[in-house]
């Protein structure tokens, strides 16, 4: 698979999970993948994602694919061995959490304090504070959200 970054010079749907129209001008990212349909012929994909919507699902990626680090000096990183039931239910976890994350900082944005939406804003982190413990029994709690929590 090739990937490269340019600018879009035609309309195309982004196929990330937005889905959204991609416009002329605006910065994607594009992977051109080959797929063999007989022993003699291969044809050639394009996908199309906006820049920021390859960013987000990288991150997903290697958030679904933590680091480990080797236990010795000599050994190379794993990835978790969850079962393909297991990685379907973090993955649906670590979206949830995305969602979540980005509806409580809309609510946070909100700086005049009468109007701010305490009982949501109070929801979300109940809801946020789930998710997490879900998380722990599926391959345990990312890092990046322990620092979430920490900061
Ligand atoms: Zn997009």
């Amino acid at each position: 698979m090739n990937i490269w970054v340019t600018y879009s010079r035609r309309k195309s749907h982004c196929a990330s999970e937005c889905g959204l129209p991609i416009k002329a001008g605006d910065p994607i990212v594009v992977a051109k993948h080959f797929k063999e349909v007989s022993d003699t012929k291969r044809i050639t994909l394009y996908f199309y994602k906006h820049f920021d919507c390859w960013v987000k699902d990288a991150k997903m990626y290697l958030q679904q694919n933590p680091f480990v680090a080797a236990g010795n000096h000599t050994g190379r990183p794993k990835t978790m061995n969850l079962s393909e039931e297991d990685k379907a239910t973090r993955l649906k976890l670590l979206q949830r959490k995305a969602c979540l994350d980005q509806q409580l900082r809309k609510k946070l944005k909100i700086a005049e304090p009468e109007l701010k939406d305490l009982e949501s804003i109070a929801r979300i982190q109940s809801q946020l504070a789930g998710v997490t413990l879900e998380i722990a029994q599926v391959g345990g709690i990312p890092t990046s959200w322990i620092e979430d929590m920490l900061n």
